[in-house]
């Protein structure tokens, strides 16, 4: 958001700038959802709800988890909060407790530390990189845990690394979480459908159903149907965690908007094939991104299995140019290229840069011939 501001600000003061760090969908909500949404203000459904949301979201989004995911969740067990960003912040709240640990992979999405920090807990960041596809180990995992564990965090698809867990590596950690009972598993599956891997998407919890229990399954409407703005996430987990996080939100917050309640119900419960239009586009995109990032000298790039990011290592390039690290070599892109994209510490992961590819093919092929050009 940092990044996408400086943009503003020097297109504002008439530089060319083409911004690749904002982490949105360029599609506008579908036309059946908007409409719904509409709908709701004419039938003046516009008063509070129940805290953890309308009975019929909750249903929809109970349907979804068994439609898509095989998991089996009484709509008792699922709340709706203001965005998967308001779940994530109350799970931290809800499980966390001053002087206890969670662990979260990183490169991770920059939320995760200080949502752990801000309950008091100490978020221990275990490093992933290329050569292990940005994705946590299960030795990694366990000798990561500790007494004081609470919490882990997983993200798959990941932003900002696109990487994603078969479901034998999710088994293979759920072993691992089984000799640790004390551990809340956060999974958060919100680019779930932004997917173009040859294997299926695995939900955590469907892939160790003996962790069911302590397993919080946490999505959203925000990427998959171009809802960034109404602010609708949704979990479902044990009922004593849901429960918690219920009491947490009915003293903040209370229901999520009302009318973009009604709105998410058609995303769930409406005609599906949005998802494949935009996923297509966002699937040509990534492609094409990630070949011209990895045909680069001094940058490698490896495909993601979905969401909306590429993420380049750029270590041999930030040295050739002599750069301090990954947030010059961003300066120097945003000021030599005119091109904004977000360095990989900001992820926990320095000597990298994040490029969001939620912007069509013309402007992708532009900003990467001027990033070719500023560090060839
Ligand atoms: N989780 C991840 C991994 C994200 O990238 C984002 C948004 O960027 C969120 C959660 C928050 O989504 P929401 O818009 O539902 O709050």
């Amino acid at each position: 958001m940092a990044v996408t501001a400086l943009a503003a600000e020097l297109r504002a003061a008439g530089r060319d700038v083409i911004g690749l760090a904002a982490g949105e969908p360029d599609f506008d909500t579908p036309e059946h959802i908007r409409e719904a949404a509409i709908r709701a203000i004419r039938e003046g459904r516009t008063r509070y709800t129940a805290v953890d949301g309308i009975p019929e979201l909750r249903a929809a989004v109970a349907d979804k988890f068994r439609r898509d995911n095989t998991l089996d969740y009484p709509p008792g067990h699922v709340i709706v909060s203001s965005g998967a960003k308001q779940i994530c912040y109350n799970v931290c709240q809800a499980v966390l407790d001053p002087g206890d640990e969670a662990i979260i992979p990183a490169p991770y999405w920059v939320s995760y530390p200080d949502m752990v920090r801000l309950a008091g807990a100490e978020p221990v960041i275990v490093q992933t990189g290329l050569c292990d596809g940005f994705l946590l180990s299960p030795e990694q995992l366990e000798s990561a845990i500790t007494p004081r564990t609470r919490l882990l965090f997983l993200n798959s698809p990941g932003n900002p690394s696109g990487a994603a867990y078969t479901a034998a590596q999710l088994a293979a950690l759920g072993e691992v979480l089984a000799e640790h009972p004390d551990v809340v598993v956060a999974t958060d599956e919100i680019y779930e459908h932004i997917w173009w891997a040859p294997e299926a998407f695995t939900s955590f919890a469907a892939a160790c159903p003996a962790l069911f229990d302590r397993t919080v399954t946490i999505n959203g409407v925000s990427k998959a149907y171009a809802m960034t703005g109404w602010r609708i996430g949704y979990a479902a987990g044990p009922a004593v965690l849901i429960d918690a996080m219920k009491k947490l939100q009915s003293q903040s917050t209370s229901n999520a908007c009302t009318i973009s309640q009604h709105a998410a119900l058609a995303a769930l419960t409406g005609d599906q094939t949005c998802i494949a239009t935009m996923v297509r586009a966002f699937r040509e995109r990534h492609d094409f991104v990630v070949r011209a990032l990895d045909a680069m000298e001094g940058i490698r790039c490896r495909p993601g299995e979905g969401a909306f990011y590429a993420f380049a290592d750029a270590r041999d390039t930030i040295r050739r140019l002599g750069l301090a690290d990954d947030t010059e070599l961003c300066q120097l892109l945003l000021n030599e290229a005119g091109v904004a994209v977000v360095p990989g510490s900001a992820f926990g992961t320095p000597d990298h840069f994040r490029l969001s590819f939620a912007c069509g093919m013309e402007t992708l092929r532009e900003a990467l011939s001027r990033i070719s050009r500023a560090i060839g």
